[in-house]
């Protein structure tokens, strides 16, 4: 049985999508999820990092964010590895801010999967970060899944645990490929990998 970490954003819910929707009805623009190629907003919306946390920060408090829908079969697929013994931490790079609201969210999609959950704080404006990998090492994680490449680097250097580093989805922003790493495409895929590890 493994520990596993899971990250958040476009791997159990989908942010990019409505957040675009968010971001092109309020402010006017026609982005699309190709203009993410890095995952960094700010580099999307313009403006500064500061003004881009705000802006993430005012749609996560916004009724919008109500609608962010589970990654396909996310739930159906951990609640079966959860019922075959594997125990599942989160790992959000998310800021302190929002974690309130991102509990609740991940208690009505998520009942019952996730011991924990971890926020890193990552791109803050107040408060201490961590990185993923201290947390990865904290708690032995043999698995951790997330679709952003960097934090998988971090991981794989720092977690000694660490058997399979997967990076989940094919995004506009992960299309990169490593061989120190294993690509899921999506949950069922995920399962199919997990049970052979
Ligand atoms: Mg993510």
């Amino acid at each position: 049985m493994f520990t596993i970490g899971v990250d958040i954003d476009e791997v159990l819910l989908s942010l990019v999508p409505e957040m675009l929707k968010w971001h092109n009805v309020n402010f006017g623009t026609q982005l699309v999820a190709e203009d993410f190629s890095n995952y960094c907003f700010w580099e999307a919306w313009g403006g500064t990092r500061e003004e881009a946390i705000q802006k993430y920060f005012d749609f996560v408090f916004s009724d919008w964010s109500e609608n962010l829908e589970p990654i396909s079969y996310s739930q159906e697929v951990l609640q079966r590895l959860k019922d075959g013994g594997h125990e599942f931490f989160i790992i959000t790079s998310r800021q302190n801010e929002i974690m309130e609201v991102t509990r609740k969210r991940i208690a009505r999609h998520f009942p019952g999967i996730f011991t924990e959950i971890y926020n890193i704080n990552h791109y803050s404006l107040t408060g201490h970060s961590r990185s993923k990998a201290d947390v990865c090492l904290e708690l032995n994680i043999d698995i951790m899944i997330d679709d952003n490449a960097s934090y998988l680097y971090e991981c794989i250097d720092k977690t000694p645990s660490l058997q399979t580093p997967v990076l989940f989805g094919f995004y506009p922003w992960n299309t990169n490929k490593d061989s120190r790493m294993v690509r899921a495409f999506g949950w069922l895929h995920l399962e199919q990998i997990i049970a052979r590890v």
